[in-house]
């Protein structure tokens, strides 16, 4: 009788040393890979790095994962101008603003690079409507991201962009800003590191006429309200 109660004492305490065993093991195991999943490789470096996206811009260069949005997703026109020509100045003149900043910037056309990182990641389009009314700016953080940096920088050009440009909220976030196939890290190799501050900006409307003339004819104030968000966001210093 003693000898059983004994045994069932040491069977006992064996059992709870494996289970706690066992239990480490497998929570030590996930952690690991989370962070070798969401360790981003570039964080870490001195000089910060900062993508500006111009919108649809060599759109017909997209990989085959993305090949629906080669020909329907030209964007938006007026002005004699199209979206992603708008674009590629005020993303040009953004880059030029920085130049005395101690940072990297990156112009990136549709395509991205797989599993991109970048200390901030700003994705630049016009809007378009047939409501040739609709005008104003708007902002989206990546819905899909997995940083809260994301929110930030959504928020830092919201206010800023405003700040410099001095136009309205157009009030207009879509799904399609939200969950903008270059932040959708789990469908398409094209796109982001979950980790990277993502956020998109409409501009402003290139087919409302007040809008359009801004975008085109006082661009140096467009890529001053980018390049005052990414300044304000990364806290960066003149070199
Ligand atoms: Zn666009």
């Amino acid at each position: 009788m003693k000898n059983t109660k004994y045994t069932a004492l040491v069977i006992g305490f064996a059992i709870t040393i494996l289970t706690v065993g066992v239990t480490t093991y497998v929570v030590n195991s996930v952690a690991y890979a989370k962070t070798q999943l969401f360790q981003p490789s570039i964080l870490s470096s001195a000089t910060p790095r900062v993508a500006l996206q111009i919108g649809h811009w060599k759109n017909n260069e997209l990989p085959d994962e993305l090949d629906s949005l080669r020909g329907s997703s030209l964007g938006s026109h007026g002005g004699g101008v199209t979206e992603p020509e708008a674009m590629l100045v005020i993303a040009e003149k953004t880059a030029e603003l920085l130049e005395p900043y101690d940072v990297e910037i990156e112009l990136l056309p549709a395509t991205i690079p797989p599993n991109y990182t970048a200390d901030a990641f700003v994705a630049l389009h016009a809007d378009g409507s047939e409501n040739r009314a609709a005008h104003g700016f708007s902002v989206s953080r990546s819905g899909y991201s997995l940083t809260p940096a994301s929110q930030e920088l959504s928020g830092v050009i919201n206010a800023e962009y405003q700040a410099a440009t001095g136009l309205v909220r157009s009030g207009r976030i879509t799904r399609a800003m939200r969950y903008y196939y270059g932040f959708n890290w789990l469908k398409y190799e094209h796109s982001i590191h979950p980790q990277t501050p993502a956020a998109i900006l409409e501009t402003a409307f290139l087919t409302n006429a007040a809008d359009q003339d801004f975008l085109i004819n006082q661009a140096d104030i467009v890529a001053e309200g980018v390049a005052n968000s990414i300044i304000t966001f990364l806290e960066l210093d003149l070199e």
